[in-house]
């Protein structure tokens, strides 16, 4: 289970928008895919590297955006699934190592992040940010220094939430840690102010950090959870695009407050919230500008 599990191949510049040097380069490798299986890992990152682009708020800042696949062949297929949090004790000899079940959370799946930066930074020297795409079909990711996602029905959807911790700063909006009904510690969040910009404990019109975009007929906090041992699971009160603060966010159900009733980084398969959008904006914006050079 190490970098002798596998080969690096080669490094292919599948989206071009310019000099890297000028631009944010993304870097895309795969981990679990056997050299038999090089093919799907192109197909798998040239899907990735199409929903992205097509993906508002980023189809109106592709211009700004590098994409580059580096190959890599590991000897097994798959990744680490322990049976400690009912996978199926898989343990594949993979090169970037990757496995389920971190910190006890099956979804959590990690690969071995300083393997995956010095792959990013000899193969890319202008990388601004990696994400392995792990040849399972088990549901799971994760957005730390890398991001990480698998295979599973909505893979891109899930790579673009990942994308959102790893390159933007953007904290999870969902309101559970192992899950709904499954938590037992997670009833009010701590009172400090979390550093991202999309969670908030603060839901005063007058300081709350997103009140620019919060219209003055908008009741704020915009919901309040009635029962903080539990997630809030009403539907929204008001609708979809309403800017405010919504009670439950960051792993707790209480205590602390997400900018939109749904957003990209609460729930898969919803756009990015106007707080999260701007955030991608203000990141990219730069690399734009540089365009003209
Ligand atoms: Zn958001």
């Amino acid at each position: 289970m190490t970098t002798a599990d596998g080969t690096v191949l080669g490094t292919t510049k599948i989206a071009d928008s310019g000099p890297a040097a000028r631009r944010w380069n993304l870097v895309i490798t795969g981990d679990g895919y056997t050299g038999a299986q090089m093919g799907r890992f192109a197909d798998d990152a040239r899907s990735f590297a199409d929903t992205l682009l097509a993906t508002p708020p980023f189809d109106s800042l592709r211009d700004a955006v590098n994409v580059y696949r580096v190959d890599v062949r590991s000897t097994d297929s798959g990744a680490a699934d322990p049976a400690e949090c009912g996978g199926s004790a898989a343990a594949p000899r993979t090169y970037f190592d990757a496995s389920f079940c971190t910190n006890g959370a099956r979804r959590l799946l990690a690969v071995d992040d300083t393997t995956v930066l010095t792959l990013a930074g000899d193969q890319v020297p202008q990388w601004n940010m990696v994400i392995v795409a792990v040849n399972s079909t088990v549901y799971g990711g994760s957005g730390g220094s890398v991001a990480v996602y698998s295979l599973a029905p909505g893979a891109n959807e899930i790579a673009l939430h990942e994308i959102g911790h790893t390159a933007f700063r953007l904290a999870d909006e969902y309101d559970y840690y192992r899950g709904c009904g499954v938590d037992t510690d997670r009833d009010r969040h701590p009172f400090f102010e979390p550093a991202q910009p999309n969670v908030t404990v603060d839901a005063d019109r007058a300081t709350n950090k997103w009140r620019d975009l919060v219209l003055p007929a908008t009741p704020m906090p915009t919901t309040s959870n009635p029962d903080c041992s539990q997630c809030d699971t009403r539907p929204s009160p008001v609708p979809a695009a309403t800017v405010g603060a919504f009670e439950g966010a960051h792993y707790h159900h209480c205590g602390a407050y997400r900018p939109q009733f749904d957003c990209r980084m609460r729930a898969l398969g919803h756009p990015f919230c106007a707080v999260c959008t701007e955030q991608i904006r203000r990141t990219l914006q730069p690399y734009l500008a540089a365009r003209e050079d």
